[in-house]
């Protein structure tokens, strides 16, 4: 955190003498006391409008619980719920138990999905923050639900393929299983009426949906995230054969980077065991092969997040439905 002493002569009336500067993780100018108590914190321009705190410093690893019957739902998706997160520019990301596919045409709540795809993804963003690429990441709440940057979401899915499979072995008749001749990036436009539609970089700049330059970002971080994962999963036994991610603009200060967003879980790869090729992923959904709760369990498993034996009860706060 940067320091410098500013004397603040009046704010709203309050007078702060001696008061030291800081700027926060969330770009935050945060002024302090001589113990270290918040006299004043303002976001950073173009968020929500500035707000008091007094007698404790912002701490993003404590925890500031709302009842969820008393937060803000800001969007519902097929497997997710985002609510207002408890400081501005966060949001809090909470994992259902639904499982959907082929457009939610095939639709199923498979109780304990939500906690074991909480738990995969905090597992996957923190090393990813960890070994430097960034993220919305900031820290899983409880067993449902994570804390998270909010970002601009780039109204992209970006799949990452490294073995012929699903659409890919669709669209082109090559056998699934294929191993390809190196990977392969490509985009969706995120639209549910249209189904999702593949799409070029032509449509992207054309249409606005990134510039030429996010679109490098974009693509720059796939790569280190699928370098990442391939390297994970392999120690454990596992083929990481394909997967999808979401990149979010995020604002810091005047400043924009592209981080990666959403979530990575066997909702979003396919994951084969490297010596039988059984699924452990959200195929054996689609395809009705049955035992999905296991083969994600024993992707916790492997991964040294869930011991034998334990199971993904949905002990965290109860989605709140209406
Ligand atoms: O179906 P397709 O072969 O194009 O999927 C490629 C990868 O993207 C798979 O890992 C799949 O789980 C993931 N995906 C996703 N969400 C979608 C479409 C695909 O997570 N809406």
């Amino acid at each position: 955190m940067a320091r410098r002493v500013l004397p603040v002569a009046s704010v709203a009336g309050r007078a702060y003498v001696d008061c030291a500067l800081h700027y926060d993780r969330l770009g935050f100018r945060v002024w302090t006391d001589s113990g270290l108590r918040v006299a004043l914190s303002v976001p950073p321009p173009g968020t929500a409008s500035s707000h008091w705190s007094h007698g404790n410093l912002m701490d993003f690893h404590k925890p500031r619980y709302t009842p969820m019957s008393r937060r803000r739902r800001i969007y519902e998706g097929k497997a997710k719920v985002l609510y207002e997160g408890p400081e501005p520019g966060t949001l809090i990301q909470h994992f259902k138990d639904d499982a959907t596919a082929f457009n939610a045409k095939k639709h199923q709540v498979i109780e304990g999905k939500g906690v074991l795809n909480n738990r995969i993804s905090e597992y996957v963003f923190q090393h990813l923050n960890d070994i430097g690429v960034p993220t919305h990441f900031i820290r899983r709440l409880n067993m449902r639900e994570q804390l998270i940057r909010e970002v601009e979401i780039i109204p992209l899915e970006v799949v990452v393929r490294n073995v012929a499979a699903g659409s890919l072995s669709q669209r082109l008749g090559i056998e699934e299983g294929t191993q390809l001749p190196r990977s392969i990036i490509e985009f969706y436009y995120k639209n549910d009426a249209l189904g999702d539609p593949m799409v070029s970089e032509e449509h992207i700049t054309a249409f606005g949906w990134a510039t030429p330059q996010e679109i490098d970002d974009v693509m720059a971080l796939a790569i280190r995230v699928n370098d990442f994962l391939s390297g994970l999963f392999l120690g454990v036994g596992i083929r990481l054969v394909d997967f999808k991610m979401e990149c979010g603009r995020l604002w810091e200060n005047e400043m924009m980077r592209i981080v990666v967003a959403d979530e990575i879980s066997p909702d979003s790869c396919r994951l084969w065991d490297i010596k039988s090729n059984e699924k452990l992923d959200k195929d054996r959904f689609r395809r009705d092969l049955g035992g999905l709760l296991e083969a994600y369990a024993e992707v916790a498993k492997r991964l040294g997040i869930m011991s034998e034996g334990e199971r993904p009860q949905g002990t965290g706060p109860v989605l709140v439905k209406g």
